[in-house]
């Protein structure tokens, strides 16, 4: 499946001109690719001047949200002070819950300082076998926990809008779980 990230789009519509089977529109300034026309062909991704066509098959990716309400993520401190982390597995066409975990750490870790090793201990503790975690706000800690999980800023306020935006930019992501060195991305 060919996927384009929003994030890197910046709708020069060269991916358009070069489809032979006429599957990609521009919409809203961002190339959008009708599946059932694509052929996967690959020349809309050796078009494209951003790397923002990438071809992605089995797409396995675990995604924790963190949000202290179940509904909106965590937007009045990092996120690893969130009470919960709603946990998502995307795959190639869906996005299915998997579980709320609880913070357990967050209570106990509550006296120390933003930045202590143990609470990016903690959090990490919390999250495993996840992949993605994703937040409004990170603190200090998020040049510890790159080393073990994809660190993705998103700024929405629902998990639901923070769904779509992860689906929107999932190259991005995957891109960068396989990369050694890690870094924090903000997606838009
Ligand atoms: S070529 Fe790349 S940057 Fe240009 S519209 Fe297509 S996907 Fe976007
Ligand atoms: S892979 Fe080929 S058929 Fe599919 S959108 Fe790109 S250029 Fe068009």
């Amino acid at each position: 499946m060919m996927n384009v990230s929003k994030n890197k789009c910046v709708g020069c519509g060269l991916c358009v001109d070069v489809c032979p089977r006429e599957a990609i529109v521009l919409s809203k300034g961002v190339a959008q690719i009708e599946k059932d026309k694509c052929v996967e062909c690959q020349a809309c991704s050796q078009e494209c001047p951003q790397e923002a066509i990438m071809l992605i098959k089995d797409i396995n990716l675990l995604a924790a949200f963190g949000t202290d309400d179940g509904n909106t993520l965590k937007n009045d401190n990092h996120v690893g002070m969130s009470k919960y982390f709603k946990l998502y597995q995307f795959s190639d066409d869906k996005e299915e819950f998997i579980e709320q975990r609880s913070n357990i750490k967050y209570k106990e870790d509550e006296s120390k300082i933003h930045g202590d090793p143990g609470k990016a201990k903690a959090t990490a503790s919390a999250l495993e076998n996840v992949d993605v975690i994703v937040g409004s706000i990170f603190g200090p800690n998020i040049s510890r926990l790159t080393n073990k999980f994809v660190c993705a800023v998103v700024r929405k306020e629902t998990i639901e809008e923070a769904i779509k935006t992860v689906r929107e930019n999932i190259n991005e992501i995957i891109e960068e779980k396989n990369k050694k060195d890690k870094k924090g991305i903000i997606l838009q």
